[in-house]
């Protein structure tokens, strides 16, 4: 598990139980509504859902939602902790008829484990090789009707006939300042924290459109508003507070900046290949792409070109510095 994962989980109260409970990715909630309807209706498994989207969105939560709604058990591992092609097997006779099996960081299932997978999620049928050598022979197993719940962050990294498998792809949204604030009062109730709209909204604005990040400065700016005496987390509790976890008036922390002023300094704001951005940063190529740019992208501070990222003239203007000229780039 995660660091992130575990402080999700250490105020757990904080996670929406049902679909009616769970704020934003209304497109997302109302097809999973029907399909869930249906398929209890019909008193069958669901079809597989994979859910793509940056971490901190609610593809986790969403998953639970979902075996919860369908009255089933959940399961759940993550790509990189099933090492052999043994242990997703194990995971897979474990089942019962309809229950959800979510599978974490989808991408990164090793292929041999990926190949068991493709026979499991189309005929609900194992084939193991058992032995090795002249003695090896191939077994089948049936397995009960389940339904596979994926989440990844880079659906680029699937392969196709993985992908090709889910017939419910779900794509998750930034959310809005607006959902951002009802998830931070709904938080503050939960834990007890005395908080004003503006308060909420303060920290709705700057949370990088990711309920994940609205819960962790949640509970910062209480931990501050203690130390400080303070009865009720105003704007301007809220604004001080976040100002000393180094969260800028739109939400960037640290890490947005950094990328954003090397891009800006020693690229002459691009466009540059992302090797070269982490090679600058170091910082590993993946968690770029799947946890900065996705943002930034979103925010219309940088584009992706062919030949490589791109600063637009908002993110100079955020920076407070001159855009260069282009002339002859
Ligand atoms: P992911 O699996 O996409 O990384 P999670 O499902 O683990 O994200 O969600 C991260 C945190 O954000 C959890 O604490 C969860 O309770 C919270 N969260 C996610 N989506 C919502 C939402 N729509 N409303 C309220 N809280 C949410």
């Amino acid at each position: 598990m995660t660091a992130d994962k575990r402080e999700d989980d250490s105020e757990a109260s904080l996670r929406p139980l049902s679909l009616a409970d769970f704020t934003g990715q209304a497109a997302a909630r109302a097809n999973l509504q029907v399909f869930i309807n249906a398929a209890r209706t019909r008193g069958d498994a669901l079809d597989h859902v994979l859910f793509v989207g940056p971490p901190g969105l609610g593809k986790t939560t969403l998953a639970q939602i979902v075996a919860r709604e369908l009255g089933v058990s959940f399961r759940s591992t993550s790509g990189p902790v099933i090492a052999k092609a043994g242990d997703l097997a194990a995971q897979l006779t474990n089942l019962e008829e309809r229950d959800v099996l979510f599978i974490d960081e989808i991408h990164r299932l090793n292929p041999a484990v990926e190949e068991i997978l493709y026979p499991a999620m189309e005929d609900y049928q194992l084939d193991l090789i058992i032995g090795e050598g002249p003695a090896a022979r191939s077994v089948k197993i049936d397995l009960p009707k389940f339904t596979l719940v994926g989440a990844t962050t880079r659906a680029g990294l699937l392969t196709t006939p993985l992908r090709d498998r889910f017939g419910i792809p779900i794509r998750l949204q930034f959310y809005t300042v607006e959902e951002l604030q009802g998830i931070v009062a709904r938080g503050a109730r939960v834990l007890g924290v005395p908080m004003s709209d503006d308060g909420a909204n303060e920290i709705a604005r700057r949370s990088r459109g990711t309920p994940r990040i609205a819960g962790r400065l949640l509970r910062r700016v209480r931990d501050f508003a203690i130390v400080d005496g303070d009865a009720i987390v105003t704007r301007k509790v809220a604004d001080k507070a976040l100002g000393l976890l180094d969260v800028d008036a739109i939400g960037l922390d640290q890490m947005d900046r950094r990328y954003l002023t090397t891009v800006a300094i020693n690229f002459g704001g691009g466009p540059v290949g992302i090797e070269t951005i982490a090679a600058s940063l170091s910082e590993p190529r993946d968690a770029i792409e799947e946890i900065i740019e996705p943002f930034l992208l979103q925010q219309g501070f940088i584009q992706r070109t062919p030949r490589g990222r791109l600063l637009t003239p908002h993110a100079f203007r955020h920076l407070g510095m001159p855009e260069p000229s282009r002339e002859g780039a």
